[in-house]
Parts: structure tokens; C-alpha cells; sequence
């Protein structure tokens, strides 16, 4: 390693601390923003060229990522310090070679960008290796596997395709009636088509949350647990399109979520934030799933922390003191495509960014589709309901035309 923790060297020369992004989307466009601001030259990879990362990084490549040797070569010509996973969809073999090899930093970890990516790794990982509380759940390879596991599991049932995120081939089985079409769709609907899927038992939760931790570098040079405040959120869909901070809870509950965090987190290892997904039922938390990145519903943390979710990953992969700290009640409100076309405008720009104490980030994708992420507005207020009425306002103000 040539920049070890608390070094940091001069872009575009040979002193450059260099970071690889792995995707280069709306999220990742603002964890290369935070490592800018710090002088970090950065790499920034995705599977189309324009990506909203590619524009605010030193260089950018368009591959795919989950082509072993594509992904191995970029490596390989770039040299970086620290590879940044943010997507799901990469060839994680290589990505353990080039952490056993000592080529680069895998960002947490290269098992844990394993275990995350499959739906079958990290619910065994958690549920049966550490003990965590989740749904009752099995996984089936075939049709008849997955009637059997839904009779056991009981209705209504959830069945996912065990390798895929945001609610993508994922259906709400109500009887044995519905167990032919959840099959269809959730091989239809997988990131790959692996042919397995995970039956999920209904947890009637009263809210769901985003806890996001830190695994970061303490003052004392060992790796430590911080903790942001909770993060409600709403999905439709299995997107979501409104978050808030904090999300008030029990005090029994929120001790639950933070320890439910910190043991899945330990678990993976490594350095960095991690969304962890949980779902509350009175003083009952369950572990739902974590992705060891910054977490889309942890938008709202540009508004409302001393360092948002971005930079305090950032300051960890660095091995830089973190603080979690929240300043403000707030909330974050999708801005969808509306339109599919690209190259599309936003009217209402300024009408939207005159509701008090808001900002609006548009990512800047080169094309638009009705149901894409194509900006958040994120709002502080004196409490989560008039933050969440900001945003939502703020974002029905933006108009995308052709
Ligand atoms: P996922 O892709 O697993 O994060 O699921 C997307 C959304 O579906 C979650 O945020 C929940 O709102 C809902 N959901 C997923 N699994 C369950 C479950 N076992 N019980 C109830 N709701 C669920």
C-alpha cells in the first residue's frame, strides 16, 4: 500500500491516493464527489459511458463488470489503491483475487461483496450462522420445490429471486393459486438468472428503517462500529421513493436494530458504511438485508448529518476519524424520468428550490425512462413531517420534459 490510513497523496501524480469505483451511478457520483474534495484521484467504472459518475471523476471506462477479464484488465491498467463496489452486478472472483494478491483494497471486503450479492449467502450468514432475527424463509430450485416451501412457510409469502435487488422478480404469493406465476416472474426477474429463489414468510412490521454503520478507523487505530441516526423509509414497488431522518422508535427497538447492525456488519468486515435494511414491529426488529455500500434511502443524509453517508465512506475507506452526527429532521423525495427520452430537460427547477431549507441533486443520467431515479430532493425542517412535506413538494415541482 502506498497511502496508508491518514496519507493522502497529490492527484495525476505518482503521490495520487487512487480509488476505483464500481459502478458509477447517482450514489456512487457523490461517494467520488467526498473523495474529490479530499484530493483522491478517482477511477469511475460503469457499464455505459456519461454515467453521473463518469462526469465528476478523473477518468472513466465503460465495461461490463460482471466479465471477469474485462473487470480484471481494468484493474490491472489503473493500478488503484482502493476498489469502491457500488453495485451488485460485478465478477466478485476477481475482485477476491486482487484482495488476496495484495493488488488493492476491496471495499469492505472482497466475501462480503460475495456474501451480499446473493440473497442465499447473506440471510444463512445471518440467520443461521449468527442467530439474527429474519422472516421464517426457505430457497427452492424448482417450481415444485417452491410450492412445497410456500405450503410450509404459510401464506401470504414472498418469493425473490435470490439474485436481485430493488424488488425485481419479487411477488406476494396469497395461495397456491399464485405460486406458478411468482415462479415466472422471478425468473424472468432476476439481475442473472441463477433458477433459485427465496420464499419469504409476511412480516407484518410497522415500519421499515435503514440503519446505517460505519465501520470505520478510531482514534485508538482499531476499527470501530459507528451508528447514523434511523432512516424510515417508503417503497413502492420495491423502490423507494421517500426517506426520512430520524425515524422515531422504541428505545428496546432501536437497541435492537444497532445490535442487529453491528453483528451483521462485524461479520462482513472490512471498512466502510453499510445500509442495513430492517423491519420493526413494536419493540421486534428483523433483519431484511445489507448492502456494504452507502444505501439509496440514505440520501436524505446530505441534508441532515455533519458528513453524509457518502463521506463518512469515503473518510473510512481512508481510514479517516468519522462523525455521525445529525444536525437536522429531514427527508429526501424521488424525482422519476416521467418520460422515456434522452437527453430530457427539468422545468420547475427554480419553483422547487423555493420551498425553504431544500436542494435538489439531479444525477444527470443521459436518458430518462418514466420509472427512473433521475433526482432527489432532499429538505431540513423543525420535524420529520414538514422535512418529508418539503421534499415531496420540492420533487413534484420538477417537471422533466423531452
Ligand atoms: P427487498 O428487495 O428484499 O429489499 O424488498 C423490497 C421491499 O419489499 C422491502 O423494503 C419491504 O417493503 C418489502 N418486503 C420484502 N421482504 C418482505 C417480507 N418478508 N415481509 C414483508 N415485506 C417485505
Amino acid at each position: 500500500m502506498t497511502n496508508p490510513a491518514g496519507r493522502l497523496g497529490t492527484p495525476l501524480s505518482p503521490s495520487a491516493t487512487k480509488v476505483m469505483l464500481l459502478g458509477a451511478g447517482e450514489l456512487g457520483k457523490e461517494v467520488i464527489i467526498a473523495f474529490q474534495r479530499l484530493g483522491v484521484e478517482v477511477v469511475a467504472v460503469d457499464r455505459y459511458a456519461g454515467a453521473p459518475g463518469h462526469q465528476v471523476a478523473h477518468r472513466s471506462h465503460a465495461i461490463d463488470m460482471s466479465d471477469p477479464v474485462a473487470l480484471r484488465a481494468v484493474i490491472d491498467q489503473e493500478q488503484p489503491d482502493y476498489v469502491v463496489p457500488e453495485i451488485e452486478a460485478i465478477a466478485t472472483g476477481v475482485l477476491a483475487d486482487v484482495e488476496a494478491d495484495g493488488v488493492a483494497v476491496v471495499v469492505p471486503t472482497a466475501r462480503a461483496t460475495q456474501l451480499t450479492m446473493n440473497r442465499e449467502g447473506i440471510r444463512r450468514l445471518a440467520a443461521e450462522e449468527l442467530g439474527l432475527p429474519t422472516s421464517p424463509y426457505e430457497f427452492a430450485g424448482t417450481r415444485d420445490e417452491l410450492a412445497a416451501a410456500a405450503e410450509r412457510i404459510g401464506y401470504p409469502c414472498i418469493v425473490k429471486p435470490v439474485m436481485s435487488s430493488s424488488g425485481k422478480g419479487q411477488s406476494t404469493v396469497h395461495g397456491a393459486d399464485d405460486v406458478d406465476a411468482a415462479w415466472d416472474y422471478a425468473m424472468a426477474g432476476g439481475r442473472v438468472n441463477s433458477g433459485r429463489v427465496i420464499v419469504e414468510g409476511f412480516v407484518r412490521f410497522d415500519y421499515e428503517i435503514t440503519q446505517l454503520t460505519v465501520r470505520a478507523l478510531g482514534s485508538d487505530g482499531e476499527t470501530g462500529t459507528w451508528f447514523c441516526e434511523p432512516i424510515g423509509h417508503l417503497q413502492d414497488a420495491g423502490d423507494y421513493i421517500e426517506s426520512w431522518q430520524p425515524q422515531a422508535m422504541t428505545p428496546a427497538a432501536l437497541a435492537g436494530a444497532r445490535d442487529v447492525a453491528q453483528r451483521i456488519t462485524a461479520a462482513l468486515g472490512g471498512r466502510g458504511v453499510f445500509g442495513v435494511e430492517l423491519f420493526v414491529a413494536g419493540d421486534d426488529v428483523y433483519f431484511s438485508e445489507v448492502s456494504p455500500r452507502p444505501h439509496d434511502t440514505g440520501l436524505v443524509t446530505l441534508a441532515t448529518q455533519r458528513q453524509s453517508e457518502f463521506e463518512l465512506h469515503a473518510r473510512a475507506v481512508l481510514g479517516l476519524p468519522v462523525d455521525t452526527t445529525q444536525l437536522f429532521a429531514g427527508a429526501s423525495a424521488v424525482v422519476y424520468g416521467g418520460v422515456d427520452a434522452v437527453g430530457i430537460a427539468f422545468e420547475g427547477v427554480a419553483d422547487a428550490l423555493s420551498v425553504p431549507e431544500t436542494d435538489l441533486r439531479l444525477f444527470g443520467k443521459p436518458e430518462s425512462f418514466a420509472r427512473r431515479r433521475m433526482g432527489v430532493a432532499v429538505a431540513t425542517g423543525p420535524d420529520v413531517d414538514v422535512a418529508r412535506d418539503r421534499a415531496r413538494t420540492a420533487a413534484s415541482r420538477v417537471r422533466p420534459v423531452r
